[in-house]
This record gives C-alpha cells, structure tokens and sequence, in this order.
C-alpha cells in the first residue's frame, strides 16, 4: 500500500499496531504476491506470508498456514521471526507467472526450503512494477524458528538464485500489428490476445483501442473485444435490441491506451451484467458486476461487448452471462496480464501476449521513475 504520507504503508499500520500490542503479541500478515515488500515490515510482523501462484488461487491455503503459524506462536511452540532479502531486480508481469519457468522452478525451490528444520515458511514474492517508491521490486521472505540469521541465509540464497536466471525472467512479446497477424493466422482457436497495457487488474482504463483499431484493419472475423464504454451502453440502450448503433469508444481517460475507434453495428443483447463464478479464480470473487452490458454484432461475426462498470477477465461468466461462448470465438482480446489464465487458459488456443502501450505497459523502460532503488534489473 501506498499513500501520499507514506510510501511503505503497510509497515506504517505495521508499526502502530507492534505500539498498540507492545513486543510480545506475535503478527502474523498475509500479502499479495505482488507486495513491495520493505525490511522495515519484516522486522515488525513476526510471520509475513505472500500468496505464491500467479493467477492467486492459493489465498485460502496460505491463510490458514499463517493462521497455523501465529496459533503455534501463541502457544509458545514456536518464535517465528521474519528477514526479506530485496534482489535489485524488476520482474515483468508475465516473468511473474508461476506456471512458467524460470518462476516455476524457483517456487519449487522456495517450497523445498519450506521443508529444512528451522524455517517455517519461505514467500517468493514477486513485487509491483507499477509502483514508483523505494522497495518496488522482487522480494524472498524467510520466517524461522528464533533465528534470524537463518532466516537471512535462507532469503539470501533463494534471492541469489532469482537474480541468477533474471534474463530468462524478462520475458519478450510481439507489437500489435504482428500479434494480430499471428491471431489472424493460428489454427489453435480461440487465439488470445493478451492486452498488457490495459490490464484492468492492474489499474489501467479498460478502454485501450490498439488491439480492436488492429484487428479491424486487418479484417479479422469471429473476434470478441470487451471494451469499457458506459456512454455507448446508453446509446446501444436507447436504440434497444435489434437497432443499429453508431458509436465512438475508447480515449474516455486519455489516448494512452489508443485512439476513439468508431463502429457501426446491430445491438444482439443488452443486460444487467450481474453473475457468479463458482470456480477458484485469481481474486476469490463469486458475485461480480460489470454494469450494464450491450453486445454489438459488427460485420464478418465480430462481437463488441460494451460494459459500464470495469471488470477485469478473471471469469468466463463476464461471456457466458451474456450468451457468448468464448470457445465459439476465432480471436478474444483479454485485458489482463497473467491473472486472467485461470479462467482463460482452459478454453484457450494460443496465447499471444502483446506488448501494447499503456498504464500496463509491459516494458518498465517506457516509465519514468523517481523514487525506486537503482540500480536495478533491466532498467539499468
Ligand atoms: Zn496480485
């Protein structure tokens, strides 16, 4: 967390609360995979436990191992203490993937290490690129049983192994023109888009153009796109199901996410945009909102969904609900990084992962940072 006061809030809570208890009552944190995680942190809490799958699917079992932890602690069975080792490296969203390697292997490593005599819980945590303040970055958390020199060595050596494969890390991807020409041309359907500078779960608009504006120019059929666009919802609402719309979307938060595009199309369906998800998925949200919803038939089979409320791809409902079958479609464009796989990746093709512009932008070279370390991994 960060505010304006503070750039490392969380180990100001920290902090106030380890006042309010004094030094005895043990804490126990449980963290976002993605947490910029400072040492300042790691010296208040007692336990810091992060999620370690990426889409987060994993926030039940790690709960209940912190709980376990802090209720061992209780007893006196146990005095967990905490050191994070902070390895000078940005990982890029789609590094961060726990289902890929090399971040596969190192979480196979971190829970090996979970096992030696001594330490009670190793959190690989992969930090928040997005974030300009000083302990932006990866981190390896170590709790030990009483001995934070163990824990230190334990850190460190994970770190060094992160650091050692912090090539293979920084993951490459195609521009838009040539992942749209591989879209176009797979036989693996449906082909996924992966929209990396608009990742809704990552804060961006959700209004990003540059995938749509492509496929159009390159006379895609069968293609899906979501696009946030309330004004156009209102239009497509007045014209009702059946009529034809005309309607401008994109560039409502500015043109970093791409350019207006116009379309002319028939109105198929308009809906409230409620549903629930039943499966695990990344977040852990069963009653979902994307407000109302209109999906806009275009030419050659192309469906424009426009919602009103942003919702990032984390459920197939965001479709399903609305009477479209994802598997039905030659090329969907998700607006997301990783965490949309765990709804996607089962009905999906070929992923194709593009590096677009955006808040999200895949390429930490394209922002201006003022506050991180340096040096630091790749940027330096
Ligand atoms: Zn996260």
């Amino acid at each position: 967390m960060v505010t304006p006061k503070h750039p490392d809030a969380d180990a100001e809570v920290l902090r106030r609360i380890r006042a309010a208890l004094g030094p005895n009552v043990p804490i126990a944190v449980t963290l976002d995979f993605h947490g910029n995680v400072s040492p300042q942190m790691a010296e208040t809490a007692n336990i810091l436990i992060g999620y370690q799958t990426y889409p987060h699917v994993d926030q039940r079992q790690r709960g209940l191992i912190a709980a376990q932890l802090l209720a061992r602690a209780v007893k006196g069975e146990v005095r967990p203490v905490c050191h994070v080792a902070k390895p000078p490296m940005l990982l890029n969203l789609l590094g961060q993937d726990t289902s890929r390697e090399p971040m596969a292997g190192l979480m196979r490593t971190a829970r090996e290490m979970e096992q030696q005599p001594g330490i009670l819980s190793v959190s690989l945590m992969a930090g928040f690129p997005y974030a300009d303040v000083p302990d932006m970055g990866a981190s390896v958390i170590v709790v030990a049983d009483g001995n934070r020199t163990h824990a230190k060595a334990a850190a460190d050596e994970l770190a060094n192994a992160m650091w050692s494969v912090r090539e293979q890390l920084n993951v490459p991807c195609p521009r838009p023109e040539a992942a749209v020409h591989m879209a176009l041309t797979s036989t693996k359907l449906p082909a996924l888009l992966v929209d990396l500078g608009d990742n809704i779960g990552g804060g961006s608009a959700g209004d990003g153009t540059v995938l749509l504006a492509e496929l159009l120019k390159q006379h895609a059929k069968g293609f899906v796109v979501v696009i946030h666009a309330p004004a156009a919802v209102e239009q497509a609402k007045s014209a009702g199901v059946g009529g034809t719309v005309d309607v401008t979307v994109g560039g409502s938060t500015g043109v970093l996410h791409g350019e207006p595009v116009r379309v002319r199309g028939m109105v198929r369906s308009l809906h409230e945009g409620k549903w629930t998800e039943v499966e695990p998925r990344h977040g852990g949200r069963r009653q979902n909102d994307q407000g109302h919803t209109a999906v806009i038939d275009l030419a050659d089979g192309n469906q424009l969904v426009l919602n009103s409320l942003r919702m990032p791809p984390f459920s197939l409902g965001q479709l399903t609900s609305i009477g479209i079958d994802p598997k039905q479609a030659r090329v969907i464009v998700v607006k997301a990084a990783v965490a949309y796989k765990a709804a996607y990746e089962p009905i999906g093709g070929e992923i194709i992962e593009v590096d677009t512009p955006g808040l999200t932008a895949i390429n930490a070279a394209r922002f201006e940072y003022k506050r991180i370390r340096r040096p630091m991994y790749p940027l330096d």
